[in-house]
């Protein structure tokens, strides 16, 4: 596999709980490498378009809400294999499903307040990471 770019979000019930370093800890002791980060408080708009897939999902309005009730840190996350391998420290949507030793699991509250937001794919990968970043605040 080659090396990939991931987008990340450290969700609001995280930062609210001073649980960041925690978390990147876990994605630095997996391989993973932070070339972006900002901490950033989302407007609705923004919510609203980044989860726009989830849109006709019953829980999109309670998504939204969540998402902007406190700060987030937005990442881009580099290493081999990164969209897996960030999917794989996330651990299961829901943390009652998520593995031993998973950020889900070990921080999650809910299948909401999960912790993470993680890139399912090349393709969303790349969508996601320049909803937030310019080409010049990724440093590799
Ligand atoms: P993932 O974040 O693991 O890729 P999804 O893309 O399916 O999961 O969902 C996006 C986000 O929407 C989840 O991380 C979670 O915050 C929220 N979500 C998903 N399913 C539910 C649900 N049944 N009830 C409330 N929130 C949900
Ligand atoms: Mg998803």
């Amino acid at each position: 596999m080659a090396v990939q770019r991931t987008f990340s979000i450290i969700k609001p019930d995280a930062t609210k709980r001073n649980l960041t370093g925690k978390i990147i800890a876990k994605f630095e002791d997996a391989g993973l490498r932070v070339v972006a980060s900002k901490r950033i408080h989302m407007s609705r708009e923004q919510a609203e378009g980044f989860y726009g897939v989830h849109k006709d999902r019953p829980f999109f309005g309670e998504l939204v809400d969540f998402m902007i009730s406190e700060p987030v840190v937005v990442q881009v996350l580099e290493g081999e294999d990164a969209i897996a391998k960030n999917r794989e420290v996330m651990g299961a949507t829901n943390p009652t499903d998520a593995a031993e030793g998973t950020i889900r699991k070990e921080f999650a509250l809910s299948i909401g307040e999960n912790s993470v937001h993680g890139s399912d794919a090349e393709e969303t990968a790349a969508e996601e990471i320049k909803f937030f970043f310019n080409d010049d605040e990724i440093v590799g």
